[in-house]
């Protein structure tokens, strides 16, 4: 047996309450080891690729395998959930075949991506995109994290080579179909009554930073006239991104980090991140220039400059309707419903025909502590798990 039970402490965060694990970090190392070992256990043979993510082979590692598997690495203060059940609900599919006997006819495989929120280095699903080219190496290896510690270090620190990362054909072309097991974000299996779904597709989406530069000077001696304040001009993008989300679209500013963060200081600068999510690559794009603009008018208003880097993007994912149709069909029928969440499924559909199980979330939270599935919801899970990869490695 392998549950979320067994790593409820790894990671937990006393400050911001849930769990912070992230990329190569030493907790995340931690839940690899666990992951390791819980599959040794199972007699799974377990390498780590060139990019950091983990592959445990029931039997003999091949072309064109079932994968299933997600991630262990969580948003700052994130839920138990997210990842997690997908990776244990991975190994206790493969107890429930073992246990009718079953041996899998073709190769098959579990696997944990890397740093998959990009909550330690700014880029989600930075394992999946490095493995299917979808970021360069270079660009990957200089991101940092907020002590200034690059991805070549981590990685360096977790024993991977950095000069090997990169685009791995021969890991693409072991990937026959990828299903990801995932807790639901969102109250739409709740709506539906139904224990376990199906994805049908995932909203665009980026992150883009607004790094915002003014004057930075002292908050009494300084006359309001006088200051060229980069916080008030943040302050009128958070305010925009609310405007511009209209129609379904989603903008957030969920990070705002002023320099050099004083209470009594005018900042010299604010840099803060805006993730952008629509229905289209055109309605992204609208909604990020729309704020954009409001950016550039608020910082000059306030005698600052703005610059805007987009970081991440991915385009609108509609996941293979005839796989999607089959495992419903194999699952009498369960509904397929959109996400507006990324994942690494969501990377991978442009490479190989991939599917997602969504179990149901009672509140709908997620990247937050409160995220939660039922103990039932989760065993429905597995077996939905289990039986849609029976089907699928027959
Ligand atoms: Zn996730």
């Amino acid at each position: 047996m392998t549950s979320l039970a067994d790593i409820a402490g790894v990671g937990a965060d006393p400050r911001r309450g849930g769990y912070s694990r992230h990329g190569f970090d030493r907790v995340e190392l931690e839940l690899r080891t666990w992951f390791t070992e819980e599959a040794t256990r199972r007699g799974l043979d377990v390498e780590c690729d060139r990019n950091g993510n983990l592959w445990a082979w029931w039997g003999p590692p091949g072309d064109g395998a079932v994968v299933t598997g997600s991630h262990l690495d969580s948003v700052p203060g994130g839920g138990a959930f997210d990842g997690p059940l997908g990776v244990v609900s991975a190994l206790e599919a493969v107890d429930v075949l073992r246990a009718k006997g079953f041996v899998p006819s073709k190769p098959f495989a579990v696997v944990v991506f890397a740093e998959e929120e990009g909550g330690r280095f700014g880029v989600a699903c930075l394992g999946s995109r490095l493995l299917t080219g979808a970021i360069a190496p270079e660009a990957a290896l200089r991101l940092s994290d907020s002590d200034g510690v690059t991805v070549a270090e981590a990685m360096a620190a977790a024993g991977l080579d950095p000069a090997l990362v990169g685009p791995d054909a021969v890991a693409l072309r072991r990937i026959g179909v990828f299903v990801e097991l995932h807790v639901e974000q969102g109250r739409g299996l709740v709506d539906l009554g139904a224990a376990v779904g199906v994805a049908s597709s995932i909203l665009a989406h980026g992150r883009w930073r607004f790094s915002v530069r003014g004057e930075g000077n002292h908050a009494g001696a300084t006359l309001m006239v006088d200051r060229r304040d980069p916080m008030i001009a943040a302050a009128r993008v958070v305010l925009a991104a609310r405007q511009a989300a209209t129609s379904g679209a989603r903008a957030t500013v969920g990070k705002l980090v002023p320099n050099p963060g004083g209470t009594n200081v005018i900042p010299s600068s604010v840099d803060l991140w805006l993730d952008a999510r629509a229905e289209d690559d055109a309605r992204t794009r609208a909604v990020v220039e729309e704020i954009s603009a409001a950016a550039s008018a608020a910082a000059a208003e306030e005698g600052c400059s703005v610059t805007v880097t987009e970081e991440s993007y991915g385009d609108t994912v509609v996941f293979d309707a005839a796989l999607r149709d089959s495992l419903s069909g194999v699952l009498g029928g369960v509904p397929a419903l959109p996400t507006g969440a990324g994942h690494d499924a969501g990377i991978l559909a442009g490479h190989v025909p991939t599917a997602m199980l969504f179990v149901r979330n009672p509140t709908g939270v997620s990247h937050a502590p409160q995220e939660h599935a039922e103990p039932d919801d989760c065993a429905a899970g597995v077996v939905a798990l289990a039986a849609v990869l029976e089907e699928l490695v027959r």
